[in-house]
């Protein structure tokens, strides 16, 4: 593994047709819990495996068992109802959660994939939460009085989860916060909730940002404690390295060098001006390409060819900056 550079992904993956119709049995009683963990071991696996063999460096296990982000934990923390069905972006509906009492975690969540996962392949394998802003921002909050009283509360499990990832071995935990920018007044919650969350952690911390006004954060977000930011970039043409030029960026920054959003495949040479632009505000050592998030909704092929693409540029300017090492 180079140390510059280093390759990875935002966190999801597509699942197979087989996975899909085995959830779909298994919700509706044809299906065991068991045999559905099977399959998705085996997804898991297979994901794995096509990580390891296009070299991309930082892997994760492609939450083959994970359906919404939030309900994932929604339902596995006490304190949850399963609210009725909403529409959030595009033309996505999903059950919105409802935190209806005190909030609490009877036991882990993530832990045992993420031990599974990392047991079968010598590359790190990221731990994946799901930040204590977003899940209070995509829930209806009944139980407590401000929603900065349920974003703490929301941390603190997202904490348990965090430190217990990282005592089962987590080198990277990434507590994602796609709605972040949502309401920019709140920043100063996401940012203390998040305090809460990485006070203790030993581990690298991230925080993918997703789609959505960036610039509408910065540069309060630089105050997030966490160690790099995870950003879609390709898909904005590199407008937020902009926002570099006046309040200097100050974390390590993982940076989409491909818009997943686009059927076309872009060249490496492409992927490699990416890394560039990049490496103006963030030096190689704190600079992570991969494609811009949203893998889950392409296919397998399409998947490999994008993450392909970054690696290769990767190695190519990787070449580049070790020429360039003063003397
Ligand atoms: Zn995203």
């Amino acid at each position: 593994m180079s140390d510059i550079l280093l390759t990875t992904t935002v966190g999801s993956f597509g699942k197979p047709d087989y996975l899909q119709k085995a959830r779909n049995a298994n919700a509706r009683g044809k299906l065991s819990d068991t045999e559905l963990t099977e399959l998705e071991r085996k997804a898991t696996e297979e994901w794995i495996r096509r990580q390891e063999s296009i070299d991309l460096d930082i892997l994760v296990d492609g939450e083959m068992y994970r359906g919404d982000m939030v309900a994932y934990f929604a339902e596995r923390l006490d304190g949850f109802k399963i609210g009725g069905l909403v529409r959030s972006y595009g033309n996505r509906y999903y059950h919105k959660p409802i935190i209806a009492s005190k909030v609490s975690r009877p036991k882990p969540m993530t832990v045992d994939w993420f031990r599974w996962t990392q047991s079968i392949t010598d590359r790190p394998v990221k731990g994946m939460l799901t930040g204590p802003y977003t899940m209070l921002d995509w829930s209806y909050n009944e139980a407590y009085r401000t929603r900065r009283d349920a974003a703490l509360a929301l941390a603190e499990v997202v904490r348990q989860e965090a430190e217990d990832l990282e005592r089962a071995g987590a080198k990277y935990i990434q507590i994602d916060e796609p709605a972040i920018h949502a309401r920019p007044e709140e920043i100063d919650i996401a940012i203390e909730a998040m305090g809460v969350v990485t006070q203790n952690l030993k581990a690298k911390t991230i925080s993918h940002i997703c789609y959505g006004d960036f610039a509408a954060i910065y540069p309060q977000v630089l105050k997030l404690p966490v160690d790099q930011l995870d950003l879609a970039m390709h898909n904005y043409e590199y407008r937020w390295l902009k926002l570099f030029d006046k309040d200097p960026f100050t974390k390590e920054l993982a940076i989409g060098v491909v818009d997943v959003h686009s059927h076309r495949l872009e060249s490496v040479d492409e992927a490699a001006d990416g890394i560039r632009r990049g490496l103006k505000y963030v030096s190689a050592d704190k600079l992570l390409p991969h494609p811009d998030c949203g893998l889950k909704t392409r296919t397998v092929e399409e998947s490999l060819d994008k993450c392909r693409v970054v690696v290769e540029a990767a190695k190519k300017v990787r070449a580049e900056v070790g020429k360039k090492v003063p003397a």
